[in-house]
């Protein structure tokens, strides 16, 4: 696997492995962009079935990305409550960019809101303000 210059796999208290910057990204900045395998969005539930991890992301409601086929390390970065980065889409390209300064060491999170995880799925990111769930129902 080849990783989006600045991040590292390692390692995460929140679930499983998780994406950590190696360099300071500062706030509004673009981190790196989520890159996997395109697949239909029915594919992508057919592959979310059999998951412990997901690492699928949904494009535009017909198209996902499967980050385990292809992925260049954003694919690991863990949902929380409270995140420090947040996803775009921009001309089928889905960007991450920096909610605020992020230091070196810090694992990279954004709030997924939607997963094709089911919705009883726990959050287990230890924000003050965690929600309980992965999906904001
Ligand atoms: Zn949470």
């Amino acid at each position: 696997m080849t990783l989006a210059p600045g991040l590292l796999i390692k390692k995460s208290k929140i679930n499983g492995k998780g994406c950590f910057a190696i360099v300071s990204f500062r706030r509004g900045k673009k981190i790196a962009e989520y890159t996997g395998e395109r697949i239909t969005d029915l594919e992508a539930r057919r592959r979310a079935r059999k998951r412990r991890y997901l690492r699928i992301c949904d494009i535009d409601g017909r198209v996902s990305l499967d980050g385990s086929r292809g992925g260049n390390g954003t694919h690991y970065i863990n949902h929380s409550c409270r995140p420090n980065a947040y996803m775009k889409n921009l001309y089928g390209h889905v960007l991450f960019f920096a909610l605020r300064d992020i230091a070196p060491g810090e694992e990279i999170t954004v709030d997924y809101e939607q997963t094709l995880l089911p919705d009883s799925k726990r959050c287990h990111c230890g924000a003050e303000n965690c929600r309980g769930t992965i999906n904001k129902l």
